[in-house]
């Protein structure tokens, strides 16, 4: 069983010394626990705030020596769970490792899916993040103007495609030529802007000329300094993340922005909102499930994966994913079944 541990919490940019592949045996299920083969592991940016010794809101900081905690889609193996079978698949929380044992709380049946990575994104928690935080925050009406950074990302590639459902015009922000071009041809997006080039902010104005209804923050930053003086009266800023500042290392704090963003939000009466997707399941998962299956389906929402073979590169991937390095829901495949 190879599994990949956090020997070390990153000073900013996590490095591969951070990370360690042992091998240790493949465990035995005990009563009530399911044994689980990883098939995909998803990486997403919120594994960089479990790297700190702090964790998030939502969830502990990953153990030093402990395998990183990650979203995956397993097979049972074993099972002595009345609820699981051998040989089902499941979506869980498998972490960054080959095998691993469940008590069946975290688990989901998933049944056969002919993909079944887009559980861990196009059908699942980043596309789920884009619905609510897009149609119960940002709520964009036809002709407002939606700006979206990591536009071509597992969140931000949904935030677009449904706006423009909706009937907005969409502007993304990506990183590089590659990514704009497939927001606009592939996505749909009105226009894209690279967040590499200098003149962002006035790029940004020009494209929007009627200035910004619906800012999905993803990122903070530039990219945020550059939206702040477009955003329209009533404007609503659902803030799904800043991923931007994670490998922050409060030596370098950026510039205090604070003053300019409270004499905005009081001023143009903006509606600026967190949210954590954890608590929505309940009540807007299913909505989710039964648009998006039909949107995928029909081919009105596209959904691109950034596949990488091998446990042993999730590091390296990782450490992309921080950089722009990912094109797409970026997600390992450990296994093929
Ligand atoms: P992506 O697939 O979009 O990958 C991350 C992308 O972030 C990179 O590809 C890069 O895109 C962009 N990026 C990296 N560094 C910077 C930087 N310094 N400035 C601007 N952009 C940068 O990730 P996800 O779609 O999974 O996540 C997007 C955001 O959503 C993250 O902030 C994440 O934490 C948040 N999130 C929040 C949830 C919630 O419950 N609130 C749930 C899920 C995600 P590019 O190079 O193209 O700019």
């Amino acid at each position: 069983n190879r599994r990949i541990v956090l020997v070390s919490r990153p000073q900013g940019q996590p490095t591969p010394h951070d990370l360690r592949l042992e091998e240790t045996a493949i465990p035995e299920p005990g009563d009530r626990q399911v044994l689980l083969r990883t098939l995909y592991l998803s990486l997403d940016p919120y594994m960089r705030n479990l790297m700190d010794e702090r964790g998030t809101s939502y969830a502990p900081a990953v153990p030093l020596g402990e395998p990183v905690v990650g979203g995956t889609v397993s097979r049972v193996v074993a099972s002595k769970h009345p609820q699981f079978r051998a040989g089902e698949l499941v979506l869980g929380n498998a972490g960054w490792q080959d095998y691993a044992l469940s008590d069946g709380e975290d688990l989901t049946a998933l049944g056969e899916m002919p993909q079944p990575s887009l559980a861990l994104g196009g059908l699942g928690m980043p596309a789920f993040t884009a619905y609510v935080g897009l149609l119960d925050i940002g709520q964009p009406k036809p002709g407002e103007t939606v700006v979206v950074a990591a536009a071509t990302g597992a969140v931000g590639a949904v935030v677009g495609q449904i706006a423009k459902l909706k009937g907005a015009r969409v502007v993304g922000i990506a990183g590089g030529a590659d990514k704009c071009r497939h927001a606009v041809d592939e996505l749909g997006f009105d226009a894209c802007l690279d967040r590499h080039d200098e003149r962002l902010a006035e790029q940004l104005a020009a494209a929007c000329p009627d200035g910004i209804d619906v800012y999905f923050e993803n990122v903070g930053g530039a990219v945020f300094d550059a939206v702040l003086p477009l955003l329209n009266l009533h404007a609503r800023v659902p803030v799904c993340g800043f991923i931007a500042h994670y490998n922050d290392d409060g030596v370098h704090a950026d510039t205090d922005r604070l003053p300019a963003v409270t004499a905005a939000i009081l001023q143009k009466r903006i509606r600026m909102q967190g949210f954590i997707i954890l608590d929505h399941y309940a009540t807007r998962f299913a909505a989710f499930r039964r648009d998006m299956d039909e949107w995928i389906a029909s081919g009105r929402v596209k959904v691109r994966e950034d596949v990488v073979d091998g446990l042993e590169r999730a590091p390296e991937a990782f450490i992309g994913l921080l950089q722009g390095r990912n094109f797409g829901k970026l997600v390992i495949r450990v296994a093929d079944h």
